[in-house]
């Protein structure tokens, strides 16, 4: 039964070729043939999956002949064909554009920058938690925005009073129906240049996302090149938001169980969205509440008064020191710091650890098959193990109240474990195992 049709789908040229076969690729083709396209009328491209009806974009457009791409955010828009394709007056457009095209009530903010997205979008997600009875976070981040489209058209779930969408710039760069109650972004660093022209390119296809945005757009202060490119862009529609703000300090934003300086201008920034959206302050409350994105500087918890944090995904020099810093910023006055690092080396430039020798209470121990090459060049003392276990056994056994325990292990772990996530969530058993004990 075809319950509802979106008129922008409604009047699509077939045949529609999906152009990326991914989890976004796929939510629209089913949202497609939900809509009463025929399955005959929906082509998929994927130049990697076998399970597709065609590999090669010439085929695809001699044989299949479509009238429309819908193409994914890992495609570029840029290839010859898919450019050759416009000038021929194919449609082109986007997963997004399709959900986008069924919404009603809905209202809508979205997050976009270099870095800090997720985390952001996730923090909405805690605040709108704890008190929203229907909302939906995702887009770029986990659940794509079609397969919450084709839910609601399904009946399976409400409509959304609140929808929160990651929008990486690749999104941005084809989002036709994408309409904007609020809007952020977190910061402007050079990223992906790969794709784009220029750094001014690709910050001009981020900062797009102010033509969608019909009430406010946020700023974060601290978020690098962002303030000097406001200062060239200025607009009324924006706000530039900073965590000294007299309204944020009220919140108590420090008290927040994520941890790290970055994340207060995270917490600012999406405090900031909640107070302008007209959220009630609990929002605010969940928001600090939020334990941080699973092995991402992820507040395990406090068990027997000892801190647990898993960094499991700090596979970079660069992330084991904001970590470390974040976890030691954040000690209690008598407690120690306990830094579990090491798993498999890629040739890291270790050495950059070395200034962590001057931290007060800290204490290193290496593991895995890294340990001793980390050692060496990191200069750092300590004990070291062959495995994870041996090594936190051994901190189990020397924390005291107030410590705190941080897996920021720099290398990868593939010497012991199938993946980061893999490392992370046996760090994570082994402190439940403790809790209980
Ligand atoms: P994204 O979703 O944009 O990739 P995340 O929220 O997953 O970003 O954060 C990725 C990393 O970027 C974090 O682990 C942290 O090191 C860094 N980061 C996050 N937010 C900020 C920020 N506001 N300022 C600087 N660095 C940040």
């Amino acid at each position: 039964m075809i319950v509802q049709m979106s008129e922008f789908i409604k009047n699509l040229k077939t045949p529609i070729a999906i152009v990326g076969m991914g989890k976004s690729g796929e939510a629209a083709r089913r949202l497609l043939l939900h809509c009463g396209i025929p399955s005959q009328s929906v082509l998929t491209f994927d130049v990697k999956l076998d399970s597709v009806d065609f590999n090669d974009p010439a085929v695809l457009m001699t044989k299949g002949r479509p009238l429309t791409l819908v193409v994914s955010p890992g495609v570029p828009l840029s290839s010859a064909w898919i450019q050759d394709a416009k000038k021929a007056n194919i449609k082109i457009t986007s997963e997004l554009s399709l959900a986008c095209s069924c919404l009603t009530t809905e209202k809508l903010i979205g997050v976009t920058g270099s870095v800090g997205k997720s985390t952001t979008v996730s923090l909405l997600g805690a605040g709108l938690e704890s008190f929203s009875k229907s909302f939906f976070v995702g887009g770029n981040l986990g659940t794509p925005f079609a397969e919450y489209a084709l839910d609601v058209l399904k009946g399976v779930r409400s409509r959304a009073d609140w929808v929160v969408l990651e929008l990486s710039s690749y999104q941005l760069e084809n989002c036709e129906n994408l309409s904007l109650d609020f809007s952020a972004i977190t910061y402007f660093t050079s990223n992906h240049l790969e794709r784009y022209e220029s750094l001014e390119h690709y910050y001009r296809t981020k900062w797009n996302i102010l033509s969608l945005t019909k009430k406010m757009m946020l700023l974060n202060s601290e978020g690098g090149d962002l303030v000097e490119y406001f200062k060239n862009n200025h607009h009324e529609q924006i706000k530039v938001i900073s965590k000294s703000d007299p309204t944020l300090v009220s919140c108590h934003l420090e008290k927040a169980l994520l941890i790290g300086q970055h994340n207060q201008d995270n917490l600012a920034l999406a405090s900031s969205l909640a107070m302008a959206a007209g959220w009630p302050t609990t929002a605010i409350e969940g928001m600090k509440s939020f334990k941080g994105l699973v092995h991402r500087l992820e507040n395990v918890g406090t068990f027997k008064n000892i801190r647990f944090i898993n960094d499991s995904k700090a596979t970079a020099m660069d992330s084991v020191l904001i970590a470390t810093t974040a976890a030691h910023d954040t000690l209690e006055s008598t407690g120690k710091l306990f830094l579990l690092l090491g798993g498999r080396d890629k040739n890291l430039p270790w050495q950059d650890l070395g200034p962590l020798k001057n931290f007060r209470n800290i204490e290193f121990i290496f593991f895995g098959e890294c340990r001793e090459i980390a050692q060496q060049k990191s200069t750092l003392p300590g004990a070291s193990f062959s495995r994870l276990e041996e090594a936190l056994n051994h901190v189990l056994q020397g924390a005291k109240p107030l410590d705190t325990v941080l897996l920021s292990p720099g290398g990868t772990s593939l010497d012991e474990f199938k993946s980061f996530e893999d490392r992370g969530n046996f760090f994570k058993r082994k402190v439940e195992e403790f809790a209980k004990s």
